[in-house]
């Protein structure tokens, strides 16, 4: 628990040298604030089923560096000195995953426990089964000792062993330091390092965001030169990283440290030229105002879908694009139709955005032209669409655009809000041909107010993500 000067809870004895090198600082369990009570039922089977067989056993990385600054983990990671096959043989319940970074994986109810062996610092090729080409290490499982497991992880505060054999906790690159300074520092070289791992740069700014710490000059430094690299991770990686960053209740924050480093262009290049041209500042509230209603969902606990937030990431690029096709003379559904293809498959490059979310995102873009239709048959047919819920509150996102868009979002408000036959009523007066750019048609009624008995809310994404 932090106190409230900020510093860390830690009693004024333990201040052992907090730099790098061959004497780690370990802070015992009565002058540190991270008890076995915070920790998951799963993770303490497997740190004292691992101790009681004759391992060494130890959380490690972001949930050792969450408890100690009073954040709740979003998952265990336990260290150990046996190996995979030797985890398995203990555990029931395991399965081993990877080939680029061996793991067990012990399964308890819907907990997962990610148990990983002490990797070693291998000088590089031909060591065992570490295998690094151009820097970049492509598998790495050299088995190692604790302290060259810290050394070869990315941020200082990242490397916090908790011991389960005597409770205290173990810090061998000055991660103590950097948690209370709210600082992230990489260990060794940080040119080094991101070419050993490009995602690094990326998880800089992910966990910068997360954790409301400040990424150290020397850290950010080479984001320029090296962003690019970026290009060559594996994009199915790039997803889940994604997911990470924007799905997790700190995807605003996640977006604005991106653009801050320069680093939007090389995960969203698309995104990042449209954002560019955005004179008017409306697509980046656009984005914002998105990225914030998934972050208000995650915290309320409700569904979230990573296809609404790459319709809303992606946006400013295919409408451009589907712009551009029409002044081309392609006509309006074709011209949506490839440009969604074009981005889609463009983007795919980076990110690898499963399947079934591409077919959502392409439906929420291609239903946003036919808002502005509103002859009877097609207003009861976009109402009762699979994706219309999804589309309609991206509509709602897409309001600061023009005040034709907010009219129409605020049509389509009120033609969810009175009854079909009333609204079927109020539109059969009006003609067939009633299209885009047209004054909004106000059902009969009296306007409910928001919120009001049986209104349907007009907030952003009420329910598309359900
Ligand atoms: P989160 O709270 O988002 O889970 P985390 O730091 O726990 O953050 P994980 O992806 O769960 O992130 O990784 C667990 C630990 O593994 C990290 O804390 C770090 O010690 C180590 N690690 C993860 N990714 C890398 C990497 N690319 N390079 C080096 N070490 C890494
Ligand atoms: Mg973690």
């Amino acid at each position: 628990m932090r106190s409230p000067h900020g510093r860390l809870r830690l009693s004024s004895d333990s201040t052992a040298p907090d730099r790098a090198g061959p004497q780690p600082r370990v802070i015992p369990r009565e002058q540190h604030n991270l008890s076995r009570k915070q920790i998951s039922r799963g993770a303490l089977r497997v740190l004292y089923g691992l101790k009681d067989a004759g391992f060494r056993a130890c959380l490690v990385g972001g949930a050792v560096r969450d408890l100690l600054l009073g954040r709740q983990p979003k998952d265990f990671d336990v260290a150990t000195d046996a190996t995979p096959e030797e985890v398995r043989k203990l555990f029931r319940n395991c399965r081993l995953i990877g080939r680029r970074f061996r793991l067990a994986h012990v399964v308890f109810g819907p907990e997962i426990v990610e148990v990983a062996t002490f990797r070693g610092t291998g000088d590089g090729d031909g060591n065992g089964d570490r295998h690094v080409v151009d820097g970049r290490i492509l598998r790495d499982n050299v088995w190692g000792t604790i302290e060259e497991d810290a050394l070869r992880r990315d941020f200082r505060v990242n490397a916090l062993y908790y011991d389960i054999a005597d409770f205290s906790v173990i810090d061998y690159v000055g991660g103590i330091g950097d948690l209370e300074d709210r600082k992230l520092r990489l260990i060794g070289d940080p040119a080094t390092r991101y070419r050993e791992d490009p995602v690094r740069m990326l998880r800089a700014a992910r966990l910068a965001a997360k954790l409301g710490f400040e990424i150290d000059p020397a850290a950010a430094a080479p984001f320029e030169q090296l962003g690019h690299l970026l290009a060559d991770a594996p994009p199915a990686r790039l997803f889940d990283e994604c997911q990470k960053m924007f799905m997790a209740g700190y995807g605003l924050a996640s977006f604005r440290m991106l653009e801050r480093y320069d680093l939007l262009r090389h995960l969203f290049p698309g995104t990042a030229r449209a954002l560019a041209k955005d004179a008017s500042g409306a697509l980046h509230a656009l984005v914002e105002r998105g990225l914030a209603g998934t972050d208000a969902r995650v915290v309320e606990g409700r569904p979230v879908t990573p296809a609404f937030l790459f319709a809303v990431l992606l946006w400013g690029e295919v409408e451009a694009l589907a712009k551009e096709f029409q002044e081309q003379g392609v006509a309006r559904t074709l011209a949506w139709q490839r440009a969604a293809h074009r981005v889609m498959a463009e983007q795919g490059k980076r990110v690898a955005i499963p399947r079934r979310f591409g077919y959502a995102i392409e439906e929420i873009w291609a239903l946003q032209p036919r808002f502005a239709e509103r002859a009877r048959k097609r207003v009861f047919r976009l109402l009762a669409h699979p994706r219309f819920r999804a589309a309609y509150d991206f509509l709602l996102l897409r309001a600061g655009e023009s005040e034709a868009v907010r009219e129409l979002g605020e049509w389509w408000t009120q033609a969810q809000s009175v009854p079909p036959d009333q609204l079927s009523a109020s539109l059969a007066s009006r003609t067939p041909a009633a299209t885009a750019g047209e004054a909004v048609c106000k059902p009969k009624r009296r306007r409910r107010r928001r919120g009001g008995k049986g209104s349907k809310p007009a907030s952003p994404q009420s329910d598309s993500q359900a």
